[in-house]
């Protein structure tokens, strides 16, 4: 899943991108304010965490001009700890949850997790398709009782296709959601990534569930599957 993260402070925006990375999402950092809403005009994010105070913006009025866009993603406000205000029109304005800075980085990732899980994601907290099973907190999958070891990205492509069980989902939309803004959508990159789910998902003697939809995309799952 692809998550914007706006924090002008240089030391906590590396650490806390390297840390959501490393837990299998797809990560733009923003500086500023200004660069916030440009990455948010052109990709469309399923999270973002947004520190609400920026020297260049406004973090209420950022946070609902970001809530504006369709589809909205999430947002988790990080606020100073005494900012109790801040918090109350944070949520007021369409936050979704808040964060009291310094936090811990499990938590900040435990916390977008919760939001990914929220109704309007339609997601429980271990995700199934078909007898195929995703835990986004441990980033396991097992097929029955066999366990999958997935990298990093592997886990991500997962992740966006079990998300949306029996839809075809073109390339352009898996890139969006499971690659940051250095995506490059002229590569084949997503069919090397498929191939690799393909040959762990899918054995030799088991249905197949990663299907290939000619000129369209990729789907997981049975056609028309309800999620
Ligand atoms: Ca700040």
């Amino acid at each position: 899943m692809r998550v914007l993260l706006v924090e002008d402070d240089d030391t906590l925006r590396e650490s806390a991108a390297a840390y959501l990375r490393a837990s299998g999402f797809a990560v733009d950092p923003a500086a500023s304010g200004k660069m916030a809403r440009e990455l948010a005009a052109v990709s469309p994010y399923d999270a973002v965490i947004l520190d609400v105070g920026l020297p260049d913006d406004d973090g209420f009025a950022l946070c609902t001009a970001l809530r504006r866009r369709s589809p909205a993603p999430r947002v988790l406000m990080a606020t100073a700890r005494d900012a109790v205000e801040d918090r109350i029109a944070g949520l007021d304005l369409g936050a979704d949850d808040y964060l009291v800075k310094p936090y811990a980085l499990g938590e900040l990732v435990a916390r977008v997790r919760a939001l990914l899980r929220r109704p309007d994601h339609a997601a429980p907290a271990v995700l199934e398709v078909d007898g195929l099973l995703l835990d986004p907190a441990t980033r396991e999958a097992r097929r029955g009782t066999r366990v999958i070891t997935l990298t990093t990205k592997e886990f991500a492509v997962l992740e966006v296709l079990m998300r949306a069980p029996g839809r075809v989902l073109t390339r352009e939309f898996i890139g969006e959601h499971a690659w940051d803004d250095n995506f490059d959508p002229g590569s084949n990159i997503i069919d090397v990534y498929i191939a690799r789910l393909r040959r762990k998902i899918d054995a030799p003697e088991e249905t197949p569930l990663l299907a290939t939809v000619r000129g369209a995309g990729y789907r997981l799952g049975r056609a028309g599957r309800r999620a």
